[in-house]
C-alpha cells in the first residue's frame, strides 16, 4: 500500500522498449498522463523517465548487450512446484544457448543494503531476492521446455551516467533458494487457503495500522533499518 508507482512505471518503460517497438509505443500512449510533464507529450518526458531513456541508450549502444540479448521476449512459463502453481514472465529466453535474461534497473549497482536477518550488508541483487526469482524462473523454464538454463541478470543503474553490468547466480545458490522456497511456500499457500494465519512483518502500513501496544522493549533493542 501507498507505494509510489514511479519505480514500476520506470521499469515498464524500459522493459517495453526491449520487448518491441509496438509494445513501447502502446505503453507510452497508455501512460501519457504519468510519463510526460503536465501529462502532455508536447512537454517532453518527466525528468525521472528521461532517465529511463538514458538507461536504454546505455544498453543499446553496447556491443556486448546487442550480441547477447537475443531470444524470445516476455516469454510466459508456467509450472508446478510441490503442488503450488507458478507462472513467470522471462524478459528474454534463449533456449538454443540455454540462457535467459532479466533486465534490472537499480539505483547504484554497488550500493550496500542492510539485511536485518543476516546482520550484514548485502548487494542489490540479494536484497531484492533476485537469486530466488532466478531460481524459480530456471525451474519453470525447465518444466515448460525440459532445458535447464543459466540465468543472466543485466543490471543498469539510474545514475546520471548509467552504470551497467552482467551477472549470473551460481547453481549452488539457485538450489539453495529452491529449498528455501519449498519450505516457505507451504505456509503462504495455507494462508491463501485460509488454513493458517499470516505472520505479521511489523514493518508495512498494514502492520503499523493494526499495531497494539503491549510488551515493553529496552531502548537498546529498537530495530534499525
Ligand atoms: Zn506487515
Amino acid at each position: 500500500p501507498n507505494r509510489s508507482q514511479t519505480p514500476l512505471l520506470f521499469g515498464n518503460y524500459l522493459h517495453s522498449f526491449f520487448e518491441s517497438y509496438q509494445a513501447h509505443k502502446d505503453f507510452v500512449n497508455e501512460h501519457q498522463k504519468e510519463l510526460f510533464s503536465r501529462g502532455n507529450k508536447k512537454n517532453g518526458l518527466k525528468k525521472v523517465y528521461s532517465q529511463a531513456d538514458k538507461c536504454i541508450k546505455a544498453l543499446i549502444h553496447d556491443e556486448g548487450f546487442k550480441n547477447a540479448y537475443i531470444g524470445e521476449k516476455e516469454a510466459i512459463v508456467t509450472g508446478d512446484i510441490d503442488n503450488v502453481p507458478w507462472m513467470g514472465k522471462i524478459d528474454c529466453l534463449d533456449l538454443d544457448d540455454g540462457v535467459f535474461f532479466d533486465l534490472k534497473t537499480v539505483d547504484d549497482i554497488h550500493k550496500k543494503h542492510w539485511n536485518n536477518e543476516k546482520h550484514e550488508y548485502v548487494n542489490f541483487a540479494i536484497d531484492c531476492g533476485y537469486d530466488l526469482q532466478m531460481a524459480i524462473y530456471q525451474e519453470l523454464i525447465y518444466q515448460t521446455y525440459g532445458i535447464k538454463c543459466t540465468p543472466i541478470i543485466i543490471a543498469v543503474s539510474k545514475q546520471e551516467v548509467p552504470d551497467k553490468d552482467i551477472f549470473t547466480v551460481n547453481q549452488f545458490r539457485l538450489d539453495d533458494c529452491m529449498d528455501d522456497l519449498r519450505q516457505h511456500q507451504q505456509h503462504m499457500q495455507q494462508v491463501i487457503n485460509g488454513e493458517s494465519k499470516p505472520i505479521a512483518c511489523g514493518e508495512c502500513d498494514y502492520c503499523r495500522l493494526h499495531k497494539k501496544l503491549g510488551r515493553i522493549h529496552d531502548i537498546q533493542d529498537i530495530r534499525l533499518d
